[in-house]
């Protein structure tokens, strides 16, 4: 397994974070989440569909974890503009080549803070006619959320502080950070 040098700070730009989910930790429940996954997927052949950029790191994981037959794939959708908070513009689905109607897709998402782009996301899919449709979602902010969503595999349940790493960026930077960061107040 291999080990990361966990910085307590990092500092990107202007912000200062400091470290509040280990890599070690995220890692724990990435594997719990595969097995719960590798249970309710059995013989259902899923298509996994990671939402770029910032869930490329959690898809990857999670998708390491699967012993059942199933594909994968990436899209692209934007709600973000890298600042501080969501812009509520959320545009379409981008790049989704394969055929859904009839498929299980399991949607693997960084985070849902409102949950508008949940909201977009799963609607779209929905209208193309999936034999089941769920959302993973790495992190989680309820007391953020403003929309309908309910994600069906949570990794962490956060406060609805900025976070950074493990895929989330602050303008641009710090996704590549093992552990999950939050602001420094
Ligand atoms: P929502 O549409 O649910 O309001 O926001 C979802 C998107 O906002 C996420 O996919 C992510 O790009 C961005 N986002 C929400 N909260 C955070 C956060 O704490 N940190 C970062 N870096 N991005 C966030
Ligand atoms: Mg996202």
């Amino acid at each position: 397994m291999s080990t990361t040098t966990q910085q307590p700070v990092v500092t990107l730009k202007d912000k200062h974070f400091i470290v509040s989910i280990p890599s070690a930790v995220i890692q724990q429940r990435v594997a719990e989440l595969g097995q719960q996954i590798n249970r309710d997927y059995a013989g259902k052949k899923p298509l996994i569909v990671g939402v770029l950029t910032g869930a490329a790191m959690f898809t990857v994981d999670l998708f390491k974890q699967f012993e059942i037959e199933c594909e994968l794939t990436f899209i692209r959708v934007s709600s973000y503009n890298g600042g501080l908070s969501s812009s509520g513009h959320v545009s379409s689905v981008i790049g989704l080549k394969e055929q859904i109607e009839g498929r299980h897709v399991l949607v693997v998402e960084d985070i849902v803070d409102t949950g508008e782009t949940a909201v977009h996301l799963m609607k779209e899919l929905g209208s193309k006619n999936p034999a089941s449709l769920k959302l993973a979602t790495a992190l989680f902010k309820p007391v953020a959320l403003k929309h309908e969503v309910t994600p069906d595999y949570v990794g962490f349940e956060v406060a609805p502080d900025f976070l950074v790493g493990y895929g989330l960026d602050y303008d641009g930077l710090g996704r590549n950070l093992n552990d999950i960061y939050v602001l420094k107040p």
